[in-house]
């Protein structure tokens, strides 16, 4: 599904991606874990096509991202891609439903179909209940499953999840540690996840260790 040969990245003077090679199948669980200041953020960024490398490259599903250009790469990772952030990054002023179907809606799809949508993974995240409720409505396990909501709403090759546990209690990370499981069970989703839980880290499929911009 994934496979980045030689990324190197460059910010400045700082070499931060140090010639990375990695390859994620489908349906894999995978956490790229190490300390702060290793690259793994910066590495989800290119591997989600949000930042670029300088050198090397990455295919998603054979399209090279490299050969896409501006508005075909946007188009592609709207439609390709799913994001979780350590912040839901919701939108306040939207209901859950509404929150859920954006990238929908940016990707042309029709919105009663979206939301019937939207409504069918939310029973599947056990949020049946909270379709209208606005993120300070909700509690922060709830809203970060919402997050997930959102990025699964296109049907995403692969989502990529950066520290998504980060700030919950250590009930709400377990049961978002069950859910990535149970959709990769369910719906052979893949994900690709940083992370400073170890627990999360080692239920995965596989670890990716990361120092000073290599895999290790
Ligand atoms: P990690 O996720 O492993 O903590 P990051 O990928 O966030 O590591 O950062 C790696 C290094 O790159 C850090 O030293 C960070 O300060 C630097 N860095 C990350 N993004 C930028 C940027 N946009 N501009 C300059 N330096 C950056």
């Amino acid at each position: 599904m994934i496979s980045a040969q030689g990324i190197e990245k460059q910010f400045g003077d700082l070499k931060v991606l140090k010639g990375v090679d990695l390859t994620v199948k489908q349906g894999e669980v995978v956490s790229i874990v190490g300390p702060s200041g290793a690259g793994k953020t910066t590495l989800l960024q290119i591997l989600g096509t949000l930042d670029k490398p300088n050198s090397g490259s990455v295919f998603i599903n054979d399209t090279e991202i490299q050969s896409l250009r501006e508005k075909e790469l946007a188009r592609f990772r709207n439609e390709n891609i799913g994001f979780v952030f350590q912040f839901h990054q919701l939108l306040p002023e939207f209901t859950a439903v509404e929150n859920i179907i954006l990238p929908a809606l940016i990707a042309g799809k029709n919105k009663s179909k979206s939301e019937k949508k939207a409504r069918e993974i939310l029973n599947f995240l056990n949020l049946k209940d909270r379709e209208h409720h606005k993120p300070a409505e909700l509690s922060g396990g709830e809203k970060q499953r919402i997050a997930i909501a959102r990025a699964l709403i296109n049907d995403p090759d692969v989502v990529f999840a950066d520290e998504p546990t980060g700030s919950l209690d250590s009930k709400n990370q377990e049961e978002l540690q069950k859910l990535f499981f149970s959709l990769r069970d369910e719906f052979n989703q893949t994900f690709v996840i940083v992370t400073h839980d170890l627990h999360l880290a080692h239920l995965s499929d596989r670890e990716i260790k990361m120092k000073d911009g290599i895999v290790i």
